[in-house]
This record gives C-alpha cells, sequence and structure tokens, in this order.
C-alpha cells in the first residue's frame, strides 16, 4: 500500500497497533507523522529513509529498543525490525506511555554489565 508523502488514506482516522492491537488515532499532539503506538510504543517497518515516506515494503514489527535524547534536549525512540533488525529512531509524541519512555530510558541502568560495587575500588 502506497500513498503521497505527508499524506493520509482518504476517511482513515486510526490504525490498529500491530503489538497491543489498540486503535490508535493518527493525528499525534507534537508530530506530523504518528509512526508508533503510544500505547505500547512499538511501531511497524512502513517508512524508508524519511519519516512518513512510507517506502519501505517490509511491514514488520518494530520493538522500541532505547531512548536517545537529540541535541536539542528532544527525546526519540529507537526502534529495531524484528523481520530485518533495520533500526530506525522516531521523535516522541506529547501522549507516548510516559512510564514505558523511562523504563526504556533507564534500562542499560537497571542491568549494568558489570557488580555496581567494583566502582568502589576504582
Ligand atoms: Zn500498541
Ligand atoms: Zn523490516
Amino acid at each position: 500500500m502506497r500513498f503521497a508523502p505527508g499524506s493520509h488514506m482518504p476517511g482513515k482516522s486510526h490504525f490498529r497497533c500491530s503489538h497491543c492491537r489498540s486503535d490508535v488515532p493518527i493525528d499525534a499532539p507534537g508530530t506530523a507523522h504518528r509512526n508508533h503506538c503510544p500505547l505500547c510504543l512499538w511501531s511497524r517497518h512502513l517508512d524508508g529513509e524519511r519519516p512518513g515516506d512510507r517506502a519501505a515494503g517490509c511491514g514488520g514489527s518494530m520493538e522500541p529498543i532505547a531512548i536517545t535524547a537529540r541535541k536539542s534536549g528532544e527525546w526519540a525512540i529507537v526502534h529495531r525490525c524484528d523481520v530485518c533488525a533495520e533500526l530506525h529512531t522516531n521523535r516522541t509524541a506529547a501522549d507516548d506511555n510516559p512510564l514505558l519512555l523511562l523504563q526504556l530510558a533507564v534500562r542499560p541502568l537497571a542491568r549494568p554489565p558489570f557488580p555496581l560495587h567494583l566502582l568502589e575500588s576504582i
């Protein structure tokens, strides 16, 4: 399915999340292209190089695996496709689940790759 960048399917105002099955309104506060579910943060592999271009033919589910902060301080979610393993970063929307965003952001700190008590001897 292909349609012009920046336009929505006529008459279509929601999409069905492929992960949690929620009906998600396409219009999102704070972003022109809602590309992930605000409830579970999963996305679908639809876009190519540019957000909203719908140039990818993959269609796989994209797992939110990390948070990155841009120079402006704006947060973006790193998504990894579970079919082709491509990575995308997508800016967060104002109605994204804040608890899940924080869980993603602190995940590396919650699971350090070394025993924390070793830091005392450095
Ligand atoms: Zn979802
Ligand atoms: Zn993919």
